[in-house]
């Protein structure tokens, strides 16, 4: 969601910010939503905020269980407003929902005034937010195993989505400009719309949607995202809590957010958009939070096997297949907290081939003093050669050193608990 900056400090809740009162495109955007229905009851404004850029902020202030923001259903991009909009005129086929909510918002900036959803493009940013799988897969090299696997995996879904939107698109002019549609939709513009949904969109109970919708959709998957003005510019904190719902209030369909801790007026108001790690936060959004407390080191289940040849230990094929039967290779990793359930798990599996029944220690989580040290010693080796200093410069530069130091930190932890 809106946000310009990719590092947020933690005296975010202290700072003032300015006032984006005169900001014109601010004016114009409240303006229009006014118009098709915002009552903007608890008096949200914007501010440029010096540590996140900017943000929400109210007039009033908010209590558990409060409604932070209700916009009607009319003002959101939905499945419903594709199936009705020029773009039916364009495809050969169905597309997934975040393709054609892409495509969507490159062609309505490309009509400028003439567009209908002029106001709520024109407050989206025109640069993409700084996402690392935009960057080259030469520059991958610098970040870090899980980092990059993640990046490359979404690089190479924003290229399919290009390739079957590119082969979707018919021959034919644009009816705005008279320009055939392949010069209006090409690889960059596409790019930009597929990361504004990305970094933007919210979730939307797709069974209400459906039930709006009409039977020939454009969309070939759920209909369970949808962007939303105004709503788009709360940035993320993991202290935020919130609930989200698609409801009818007094016969208008509307979306409801509702926070779940109170917030003093004139301090920036944030949203959670879930308990991301930085990791998660970088590749799905552009920024990381330096004191993320969710901020972990995933291990992958081949680092772990590494590790056991190294240290010349053996698996045999009892323990191997109780390791893939209960998933025991998923989510590896250590953080702040120690390791994590399924980390603690496999090693303990592995340190351990002749229990007959490894199931009522594992779920239990009951491991004596010494299973605790050998998992830990086992981890800090493994981290030890894994986490070899990264380049702290470079494209990637600001994510990298906030990683490297939160190695040094976790290894730091690992080794105290060890004693
Ligand atoms: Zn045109």
């Amino acid at each position: 969601m809106g946000r310009t900056k990719r590092v947020r400090r933690k005296r975010k809740y202290l700072d003032n910010g300015s006032s984006l009162d005169d900001d014109s495109n601010i004016i114009d955007l409240r303006k229009w939503m006014k118009k098709k229905g915002w009552r903007n009851e608890t008096r949200l404004k914007l501010k440029e905020f010096k540590y996140t850029g900017r943000g929400v902020h109210s007039r009033v202030s908010f209590q558990p269980e409060d409604s932070l923001i209700e916009i009607p259903y009319d003002l959101m991009i939905t499945s419903t407003v594709l199936d009705r909009s020029e773009l039916q005129q364009f495809l050969t086929n169905k597309l997934k929902l975040q393709e054609l909510l892409a495509l969507f918002l490159v062609y309505e900036r490309h009509k400028g005034a003439a567009s209908t959803w002029k106001f709520y493009v024109d407050s989206l940013p025109m640069k993409n937010p700084e996402v690392p799988w935009l960057e080259s897969e030469e520059a991958f090299g610098e970040l870090p195993d899980d980092v990059m696997t993640t990046a490359k995996d979404k690089k190479w879904a924003l290229e399919r989505s290009w390739e079957s939107v590119r082969r979707s698109i018919k021959f034919q002019q644009c009816p705005h400009c008279k320009e055939m549609l392949d010069c209006v939709f090409d690889a960059d513009s596409f790019a930009w719309g597929y990361v504004m949904v990305n970094t933007r969109a919210v979730y939307v109970d797709p069974d209400i949607v459906s039930s709006l919708a009409d039977i020939n959709s454009l969309v070939s998957d759920d209909p369970n995202m949808a962007l939303c003005p105004f709503l788009d510019m709360f940035n993320h904190s993991p202290e935020a809590h919130t609930r989200a719902e698609l409801r009818f209030s007094d016969g208008n369909l509307i979306y409801r957010l509702t926070t779940l801790r109170g917030f003093q007026k004139y301090q920036q108001i944030f949203i959670s958009y879930g308990a991301h790690d930085n990791n998660k936060l970088f590749c799905e959004y552009g920024f990381f939070l330096p004191d993320n407390r969710f901020d972990k080191i995933a291990i992958t289940f081949g680092c772990v096997m590494d590790q056991i040849k190294m240290r010349t230990m053996q698996i045999n094929e009892r323990q191997f297949r109780y390791i893939k039967d209960k998933a025991l290779c998923d989510d590896l990793s250590v953080s702040l907290c120690g390791l994590s359930f399924n980390l603690s798990a496999l090693l303990y599996v592995v340190f351990h081939t002749d229990v007959r029944d490894w199931s009522s220690n594992i779920f239990t989580a009951t491991y004596s003093e010494s299973d605790v040290n050998n998992f830990v010693k086992f981890v800090l080796e493994l981290l030890e050669m894994k986490c070899k200093r990264t380049k702290t410069f470079g494209v990637f530069g600001d994510f990298l050193t906030n990683r490297w130091n939160f190695v040094v930190r976790v290894l730091d932890f690992l080794k105290q608990s060890s004693v």
